[in-house]
């Protein structure tokens, strides 16, 4: 059997890794101490946050037939929110989330979406991926600790396209093109509350305003019933200001918010900060079309990720799932 090596345990990592395990021996190596990537959970007790991405929706059969076993086993639950669209503190648009366009997100967490998926999978965590080496027509898999982690036929990178290029080969045929896509930042306010505060809604997509979104974590489904919100700043003004001083973001933030809702968060009783540096591909809305697949047959390397499409779960799951079918035919037709 050929092995195969996936760096990035996220979701096009963990969907690739699903459809080649029956072909291949497929080992995937994660810098994290956990799966999911940037479908994350943070727990600062008694306050559980999902910091990166908030919800996921499904477009397209194969997604939808995906996440029917994660359904069945509560890994992941429909969030019937109270959606609005802000401009800056006024509601434009306000409607009710529900099973005519299903908003799923993890239960209890998000991360619980990477969890579910990595059972029966070989992971290495805590595995940061420097160097992939020629070796006698295999690949070598070097980490930062300088230790070679084995020989492979394949390698298939799902990492950021700017942590790929660090140590991806520069034979690599599509090596320029995933060097050309640039992915932009975001930062992502933790707020934990004894005493909830009376938003009227559940949701919120912000314009006009320095903040994109800003959620009530703990209303999603089988969340615990301490009062949690999620802000997260738009991606131009992380760009700006990503390598900021982060008491200085997390108070402008705050007091972003504070104006937008109407409350001083301040006084939370928990307040946290998480970087994004490589959040979201520029979502431009004049390309429609996702990017082309990026296989190189010949040195047996690939890279995908969200950032071919729109920057969403279930672009990530798209790549990886086109990416992993091609690649599966080739290893089939040729053993
Ligand atoms: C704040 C925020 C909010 C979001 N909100 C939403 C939303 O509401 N809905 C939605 O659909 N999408 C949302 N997204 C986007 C969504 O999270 C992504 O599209 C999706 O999770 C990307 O999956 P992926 O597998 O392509 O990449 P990732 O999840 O980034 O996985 C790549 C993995 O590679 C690992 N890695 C990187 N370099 C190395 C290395 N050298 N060695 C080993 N491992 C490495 C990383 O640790 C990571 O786990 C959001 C993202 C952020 C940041």
């Amino acid at each position: 059997m050929q092995r195969i090596a996936i760096i990035g345990a996220g979701m096009a990592g963990l969907t690739v890794a699903h459809i080649l395990k029956d072909v291949a021996e497929v080992v995937l190596f994660e810098k994290s101490r956990s799966v999911g990537g940037r479908m994350a959970t943070r727990y600062a007790d008694p306050f559980h946050f999902d910091h990166g991405a908030q919800f996921c929706t499904a477009k397209s059969s194969a997604f939808q037939q995906f996440l029917q076993p994660l359904l069945k086993q509560n890994a992941i639950a429909r969030w019937d929110a109270c959606f609005v669209e802000l401009e800056y503190n006024k509601v434009k648009r306000e409607y009710q989330w529900g099973a005519d366009y299903p908003h799923y997100v993890g239960t209890p967490g998000m991360n619980a979406i990477g969890k579910y998926l990595a059972q029966g999978l070989t992971i290495y965590l805590n595995t940061h991926i420097k160097k992939i080496i020629d070796h006698h027509h295999k690949w070598q898999i070097v980490n930062d600790k300088n230790e070679n982690l084995g020989a492979f036929e394949w390698v298939i990178t799902t990492a950021p396209p700017a942590q790929s290029v660090v140590f991806f080969p520069e034979i690599f045929s599509h090596f320029n093109a995933l060097n050309s896509n640039k992915m932009e930042g975001c930062f992502s306010l933790m707020l934990g509350f004894e005493k909830a505060l009376p938003l009227q809604w559940d949701a919120a997509l912000v314009r006009g305003a320095d903040i994109s979104w800003i959620s009530v974590n703990s209303s999603k489904p089988g969340r615990k019933n301490d009062f949690t919100l999620i802000v997260n700043s738009s991606n131009a003004w992380a760009e700006k200001h990503i390598n900021s001083d982060h008491e200085v973001v997390k108070s402008y933030l705050c007091d972003a918010t504070s104006n937008i809702i109407g409350y001083d968060v301040t006084q939370a009783n928990h307040i946290a900060l998480h970087r994004w540096r490589y959040a979201n591909i520029h979502d431009n809305p004049l390309t429609t079309e996702s990017k082309p697949l990026m296989i190189d047959r010949q040195h047996k390397l690939a890279a995908c990720g969200d950032w071919l499409d729109k920057g969403r779960i279930e672009a990530a799951f798209s790549a990886g799932y086109t990416l992993a079918h091609q690649i599966k035919s080739n290893i089939e037709i040729k053993p």
